[in-house]
């Protein structure tokens, strides 16, 4: 872990990355890839100095409340303290300024800042945004070998539930041969279903595949499933988007269960929900 100094930390649509890096170990990481140019280990997390106090300035001088999003590339729970540190006092100052909060994770540390976030959402408003892969723990382990596994990250989606707060889960990426198969999707979505979730961005059984990313995948398959990165070779070569050869029974199970569930999937209606600041406690009841 290391610091490093930023000028800013917010873009103008309300996202930021507090962190650059990750340790959560997932095999399939995306962020690996050499085009996000990193110039130290992807492992030696880099945190930006003084983050929380830059926040506070560029929140003073917005006009107008908006949702702050945190987590799309790297995630803000880290175990890691001094990143968990980080991660409460920028939300401690998203809670003064009365914004309101996204955030994505795959860990289930924020229940350390439970009292807080849910005074964000009683203040102003708290989306949760939760990755699952597999519905197997062993599996998961392999997977994401540095998090929690799935079924602690399903109780603490249960757990948000039965606190009001929403949230949305990205179910990605499931990878051939590995996790792309029809029950496991079925045991993921009624456990969505089961605690509430409100959207699931989906981007289809499959998964990206470039330049730094592969080599370490294909270094996992070797280690963790003996056999499977053949397969990669010889059905998908060198493409960048990997498509499930299940991906027809995939796509529309998923589809048909969140129709019959009134659970969110198009995109462009999750990203409104998710970026929808007055969106009142009633609104959101009566939503569904
Ligand atoms: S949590 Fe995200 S950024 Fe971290 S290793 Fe996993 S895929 Fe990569």
């Amino acid at each position: 872990m290391h610091y490093k100094k930023y000028k800013h930390i917010l873009l103008s649509n309300g996202t930021m990355n507090l962190t650059r890096g990750c340790v959560h170990g997932c095999i399939y990481c995306d962020s690996r890839s050499k085009c996000y140019q990193f110039e130290h280990a992807f492992t030696d997390v880099e945190i930006k100095e003084d983050a929380a106090n830059m926040l506070d300035d560029e929140l003073s001088r917005k006009r107008n409340k908006i949702m702050i999003k945190t987590g799309a590339m790297s995630d803000p729970y880290m175990n890691i303290l001094e990143v968990l540190n980080q991660t409460r006092a920028c939300f401690e100052v998203i809670y003064k300024h009365k914004f309101g909060l996204s955030f994505q994770t795959k860990s289930t540390m924020f229940l350390r800042d439970l009292d807080l976030l849910t005074k964000i959402h009683e203040d102003s408003r708290l989306v949760v945004q939760m990755t699952l892969t597999t519905y197997d723990d062993d599996l998961s382990r392999k997977l994401e070998p540095n998090v929690e596994k799935t079924s602690d990250r399903l109780k603490a989606l249960n757990e948000l539930n039965e606190l009001g707060i929403p949230t949305i889960v990205w179910i990605s990426p499931l990878l051939p041969w590995i996790n792309d198969d029809l029950d496991n999707l079925k045991n993921l979505l009624l456990s969505c279903k089961n605690a509430g979730v409100k959207g699931i961005i989906w981007y289809g059984p499959g998964l990206t595949l470039r330049e730094g990313n592969r080599e370490y995948f294909y270094k996992k398959l070797d280690e963790l499933f003996p056999g499977i990165k053949e397969k990669y070779q010889k059905y998908y070569g060198l493409k960048y988007d990997i498509q499930s050869q299940n991906k027809n029974i995939i796509n529309n199970y998923f589809k048909s269960f969140c129709e019959e569930n009134q659970i969110m999937y198009s995109q462009d209606e999750i990203y409104k929900y998710i970026n929808e600041m007055n969106l009142s406690k009633v609104e959101q009841l009566s939503l569904f």
